[in-house]
């Protein structure tokens, strides 16, 4: 028997004021904040929920729909078929369709055994919650500046999530690292790109990139592993006080804990720590969950169990231009944009290989941020969001094979490839 929880666990009062339309989106929040959510339902109360949710800076991680082969990816998140759920335990999962294909719903989750960690109903309150953000919109001024889920909906130039590459040194050797972090550990003294990233490049390419978006839902300082940075308080510091950055995430790999100093500025409305659980290999887990629980200071712990996406070798795959497209649309690694050694990317991919110097971005893939003024950058930035694909597509596998989450290469398998690489 399965328990489907209410998304919001009252009844809605007849008049919808300001106050109480913020209250409602606090409690959709509370309910799903710091969760992967899974949308059941890619037609208009899908969407409604993947706008709401997203504009509350939480995260959505694709979309269920029977009818999914017909249906385009949503805010760039892709839509699967219910089959999905069949290796997705610790998933919460969002029933977003009408009403009346409720019981349908739970009809399909029970017979197929699907058996994610949580189900809210969303269909019960959906009209509610339209109306209330209908409200914000009506009722916004220049006092109510924390209604940030309206202004979230406004039109305008919103990055969702942004990461920020602060060290390319890390403790884990990935084989299937997206960032291609364990190349940056075979390539000889001389040509080797390990570093820690100056504070002042950091902070001014972030600042320059606030003046020319709106929002920046989610800037997340990732690495490498970022606990290594010796200034990463500094950063912390510099990056969390700025209006229009509405979360900093820290991601961690749950190998190193944090210097003191970092401890101290941790703890933050804006900020959060993602502890990625790699089972054995993440051998901090337990101290971090204790740092951080003991200091109040807001984190979770990502299980890996679904696996990664093989982005496979850096070799030339030759697709055509309809390929191409298929691979970008179905790839979810373009959702987050990144910022590395000055220069902003559509994806961690293209960010890396050209970073180790396998490949020359052109202009469509990579932005150089502080050569153009903000309007010149904002042109840019939002030309991002407008590609069919990046030509570093052809080099990159995409989404499809799934493979063992942060697999180690051996001392052995790493000089091959330098090998392999011609060093
Ligand atoms: S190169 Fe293309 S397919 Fe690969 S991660 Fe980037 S956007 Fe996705």
């Amino acid at each position: 028997m399965i328990v489907v929880k209410k998304l919001i666990d009252h009844d809605i009062e007849a008049e919808i004021s300001c106050e109480y339309a913020q209250s409602l989106l606090g409690e959709v929040k509370s309910c799903l904040f710091g969760k992967d959510v899974i949308i059941w339902g890619g037609a208009g109360t899908g969407k409604f929920y993947g706008e709401l949710l997203l504009s509350l800076g939480i995260t959505v991680h694709c979309f269920i729909d029977r009818n999914a082969d017909s249906i385009d990816p949503i805010f760039g998140l892709p839509v699967y078929t219910p089959d999905i759920l069949r290796n997705k335990e610790n998933c919460t999962l969002l029933i977003a369709a009408s009403r009346k294909s409720f019981n349908e719903i739970i009809n399909d989750i029970e017979a197929n055994n699907f058996n994610p960690a949580d189900i809210f109903d969303g269909c019960m309150h959906f009209h509610a919650l339209q109306e209330s953000v209908r409200t914000m919109r009506i009722n916004y001024s220049a006092e109510l500046a924390d209604m940030k889920p309206f202004r979230q909906l406004e039109r305008g130039l919103t990055i969702q999530h942004l990461e920020l590459v602060v060290t390319t040194l890390c403790t884990l050797r990935c084989k299937h690292c997206a960032h291609m972090n364990s190349h940056y550990y075979f390539i000889p003294e001389g040509k080797c790109k390990l570093r820690h990233f100056p504070v002042d490049d950091l902070v001014s390419t972030v600042e320059k990139i606030l003046q020319s978006v709106d929002v920046v839902n989610e800037l997340s300082i990732v690495g490498g592993e970022p606990f290594l940075h010796p200034d990463l308080a500094d950063i912390i510091h510099k990056l969390q006080k700025h209006n229009k950055v509405r979360r900093v995430e820290i991601a961690t790999n749950g190998t190193v804990c944090p210097k003191q100093e970092v401890v101290k500025v941790l703890k933050g409305e804006k900020l959060y720590v993602t502890v990625s659980d790699y089972g054995k290999i993440s051998t901090e887990i337990s101290r971090l969950s204790d740092i951080f629980a003991s200091r109040d200071i807001k984190y979770r712990i990502q299980a890996q169990g679904y696996g990664w996406d093989d982005l496979g070798d850096h070799c030339f795959r030759n697709r055509s231009e309809a390929e191409l497209n298929v691979t970008y649309s179905s790839c979810l690694d373009n959702r987050y944009k990144i910022i590395l050694d000055k220069k902003m990317y559509d994806c961690h991919r293209v960010a890396n290989a050209s970073n180790l110097g396998y490949y020359s971005p052109d202009d469509s893939e990579c932005i150089d941020v502080l050569s153009f003024t903000s309007t010149e950058l904002r042109k840019k930035i939002s030309a991002l969001y407008q590609l069919d694909h990046i030509p570093y597509c052809n080099y990159c596998n995409g989404k499809g094979r799934i493979v063992v989450a942060a697999e180690q290469y051996s001392l052995t398998e790493l000089k091959c490839l330098r090998a392999k690489y011609g060093y």
